[in-house]
Parts: C-alpha cells; structure tokens; sequence
C-alpha cells in the first residue's frame, strides 16, 4: 500500500473533516440516481432481475461485435472513474456501510484501479506440428452473475468488471443491501462513460434493490452463464448447490504462525499492517497468531513496540461479550462478530473492553487460548488474539485448525526454509505470504496482480480475465506449419 500514499494521506485529511461536519448531509448526498424512478432501465440500473439480464445480454452481444480494442478502451474508462473518484466514491462508502476506514476505501478503489489485470492478460495457445496449426482462443461466457459483499461493495464490482469485461462478458450483479447505494453510484459512472465513448449501455448491470430473492434469481436465471460469487459461508454455499457453474470466492479465517526465528519487529508491522487494514475486513487478513513459546513473550512486546496495545485477560473477556455472539442452530452454533463492533477502530473495540486508548491505535490484541471464540471466529475487526504454543509443530496445527478448511489464506514470519515448506504443505492454503503483510499476497507489496476475488473452494484462485473465459480450439489440417516437409 505504498501506492500514492502521501497523497491519500493529504485528501483523506480534508474529506475526513468534510464528512464530520456533514455526514448527515452526505448521507444523504450518497443515494445515487437510482433512487429517482427515472433513472431505472439505464446506465445500468435496474429494479428486475430479468431487465437487468436482457440489458446486459443485449451489451455481451454488441461487445462482441467489437474489436478487443474497445475492451481495451471500456476497462480504461472503469480504471479511470476508480482511481479518479476514489476519494468521492470511498466517502459514499463509508458513509453507507458503516464499517473499516475511509483511507483504505480510498486506496482500495485507486489500486484496484491501478492493479486489476485487463485485456493483456489473455493469451493466446498453439500447437503446430506434422498435421497443422491448433489454436487456443479464451472466449466469454456471455451474461455473468455477481454477488458481492459489504465488506468490498463497489471495489470488488470495480475488480469484476475488469476481469469480465476484458474477456468479453457483460456482468449483472446483485450487490450487498447495505452496500446498495455506492455500488448503484459506481456502476452509473461507468456504463455512462462507456457508453458515450462506445455507445454500449448496461455491460455492469445491478440489481438496485438486492434481496436473497434477487440473488436466487440470478442463480436460477437461464441466460446467466457463470456466477461469480464473493461473500461468506452461507452465499458459498448456495453457489456451490445453485445447480450452475460457479466461481465461489468464499470466506476465510487466516492464522499467522510466527517461530523462533522470525525478526519480530518486523512479524509485528505486518501483523499490524494487514490486520489494520480497512479494520480487518479484507477475507485475507490475519486473524489469529500462534506464537512458539520460546518467542511469545518477545512477540509480544514487539507488538506493543510497534505501536499495537495489548488487552489483559478481563478486558479480552468484556470485547469478547461485546463483539461477538452465538448464532445457528443445532449443530452449527457458532459465534460470529455483532455488527455494533465489525469492522469498527480498535479505540471501540478498546473502549467495549473498559479499557480507554488514543484513537490513532490501529490494532488491540492480547493472549487467549487455542479455542477462544476470536481463534475461531472471522471476526473482521482489527483485534488479534494470540495463543502460545509449545513449538513450530503444535502451531501449524492449531492454525490448520483455526481456518477451518477453508484452504483461503495462511501467513508465517519464519528465516526457516523448512518450517515455511511444512506449514505451507501442511495449510494448502490458496494464499500463502512469507514475512509479509496480507495484502502483499495481491500484489500490494509483494509481486503479482490484484484482485478481490479469491476462489478458494472451486479452485480459480485469484480471478483473472482467464477465469471467466471458456476455451475454444480452432484447428488447421495439414497446412500453415512452417518449419518443416511432413509430407
Ligand atoms: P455475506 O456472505 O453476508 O454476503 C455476501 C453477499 O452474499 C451479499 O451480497 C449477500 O446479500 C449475499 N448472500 C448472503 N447469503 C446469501 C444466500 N443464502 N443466497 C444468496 N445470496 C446470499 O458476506 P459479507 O459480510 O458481505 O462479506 C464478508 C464475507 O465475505 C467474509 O466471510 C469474507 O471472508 C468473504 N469474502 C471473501 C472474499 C474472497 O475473495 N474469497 C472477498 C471478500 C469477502
């Protein structure tokens, strides 16, 4: 998150004060022109989920009628509207959902902006030889259907309409309800500048009033091709079962292990930086660590060192009660995080366990055992809870134990070649960072590429254009090989 820091800083300043000052105003301000009845039907914006698919079948079939220059041109718009509006469309971000921190709002949308793979991504296969030519095109699937979480509105629709678009689908998505307003807000911006650059309409649809209903809808719906869906247990599971072929980004609770030999100072920045970022709502951030005995109480002044306050047992106990809370039934009782503190600063979540601290702290943690609810819980606010362990085995186990299978992220600070390849084996892990932050597992910090769809269960990994293309062979017989007399 290097990326056009200083000058996040200095904006994000202003708006900040903006916003304090009138953040009934702005609340307001953020209803997007899809609350007006006129504007259904148009730039996007619709009421029905059949509307909205006939719309975007209707752009796939222009799209594909045009050269992938126009692709090139249409994802430059969406690049351009992101990182230009960030600021704008952040604020209405963190004005409607409520949750994580305005500054990274702001640098999610520039980044994914900056970062999301687009049309040079694709490439083209061939196989020549004795009988001729094959080539291997990827071709779009058509109409895709989205679902996208609170926790990323507008930026995870920004990163799929990238992806899809630059493979030559049209997308409809039907957005989180308390993220409704900003991704309407988003996708007008660019199906409007898109269509008065290429006169393509409604290539990102959005469903302006999202229910399950509409999301079944969608899933059921027979000219959606492919759905995508980003969310947590209960949305993957009913992609998994929806009958349709699907990608399915689905949840994570990713443990940190951190052994003897890691550089703690640096283990604690990171741990502070991930965790902290956007208040632990990214489904890659570290949400648990598990430290060897022999370093667990260096790791945690290191910790204190670089700048995160520690809770005491009676304080982890009250933020427990206050955070979190039972829900299922029967045999899936589970806790989950109470939406008073998801997503909220760590003075909150400080001040919910009887404890005052400066607001400019960025992260609360403190010891617990290996089966506390926060070990096994995606708590999605930025305190940690650290558990101590025998040694580097007991660890890996218990982190292995802690991400519930979900094979999503894992992260260790370790100098041990050997302990990194037993852990990394042993976690199977889609993400797996070595001496870093989350997010440098995207790019941001760390090499490769963005995106904010991670498809653990179905197995794309980190989505690319590629992952919403369909393979299609075109074979020469007997001619166009070059090289040498078959015959
Ligand atoms: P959520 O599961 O509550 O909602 C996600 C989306 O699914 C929303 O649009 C919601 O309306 C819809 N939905 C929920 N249940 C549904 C059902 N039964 N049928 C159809 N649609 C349904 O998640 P959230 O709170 O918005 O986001 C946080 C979750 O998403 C976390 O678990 C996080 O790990 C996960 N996530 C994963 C990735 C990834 O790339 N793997 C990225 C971001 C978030």
């Amino acid at each position: 998150m290097q990326v056009s820091e200083t000058l996040i800083r200095t904006v994000v300043e202003q708006v900040i004060n903006q916003v304090r000052q009138s953040s009934a105003a702005a609340a307001t301000s953020s209803a997007p022109a899809a609350s007006q009845s006129s504007a259904y039907g148009r730039y996007g914006l619709f009421l029905e989920v059949d509307d909205a698919v006939r719309a975007a079948r209707a752009a796939f079939e222009e799209l594909r009628n045009r050269p992938i220059e126009h692709r090139r041109r249409i994802i430059e718009h969406i690049r351009r509207i992101s990182i230009e509006n960030a600021v704008e469309l952040g604020t209405m971000e963190m004005n409607e959902t409520k949750i994580g921190r305005l500054e990274h709002k702001i640098a999610k949308l520039q980044t994914l902006g900056e970062k999301t793979p687009g049309v040079e991504f694709l490439k083209t296969e061939c196989y020549s030889g004795d009988h001729g030519l094959a080539v291997i095109e990827h071709a779009p699937f058509g109409v895709i259907g989205a679902i996208t979480p609170v926790t990323h509105s507008l930026p995870t629709i920004t990163g799929n309409a990238v992806s899809m678009i630059a493979s030559g689908n049209a997308v409809v998505v039907n957005p989180h309800p308390s993220g409704k307003k900003v991704a309407a807000e988003g996708v007008r911006r660019f199906n409007q500048a898109i269509h008065a650059d290429l006169g393509i309409d409604n290539l990102i649809s959005l469903i302006c009033e999202p229910t399950l209903e509409t999301a079944q809808q969608l899933f059921k719906h027979r000219s959606v091709a492919l759905i995508c869906v980003t969310g947590g247990p209960a949305v993957a599971r009913a992609a998994l079962n929806s009958g349709k072929r699907a990608v399915v980004a689905g949840p994570g609770n990713p443990p940190v292990v951190v052994d003897e030999t890691a550089d703690l100072d640096r283990a604690a920045r990171c741990i502070i930086d991930g965790a902290s970022f956007d208040n632990n709502l990214l489904c890659i951030a570290e949400k648990q660590v598990f430290v060897v005995a022999s370093v667990f109480d260096a790791m945690m002044s290191a910790m204190e060192r670089a700048g995160a306050v520690r809770l005491n047992a009676p304080e982890v106990e009250r933020l427990t009660h206050a955070a979190l809370s039972k829900v299922g039934e029967g045999s899936d009782v589970h806790f989950a995080p109470k939406k008073e503190l998801l997503g909220q600063d760590a003075h909150k979540l400080a001040a919910a366990a009887g404890k005052t601290i400066d607001p400019s702290v960025l992260v609360v943690f403190g010891e617990t055992t290996k089966d506390h609810p926060f070990v096994q819980t995606e708590q999605m606010m930025p305190f940690l809870p650290f558990v101590r362990c025998r040694d580097f085995d007991e660890a890996v186990a218990l982190a292995q134990e802690s991400e519930h299978g979900y094979r999503h992220t894992s992260i260790i600070h370790s100098r041990n070649v050997s302990n990194m390849t037993k852990m990394a084996r042993a976690m199977d892990t889609t993400l797996f960072v070595k001496n870093g932050p989350c997010m440098a597992a995207l790019g941001l910090g760390g090499e490769g590429y963005l995106s904010f769809s991670i498809a653990g269960p179905t197995g794309e990994g980190v989505t690319t254009p590629l992952t919403f293309t369909r393979e299609r062979r075109c074979s020469l017989i007997d001619d166009l090989f070059i090289l040498g007399n078959p015959k």
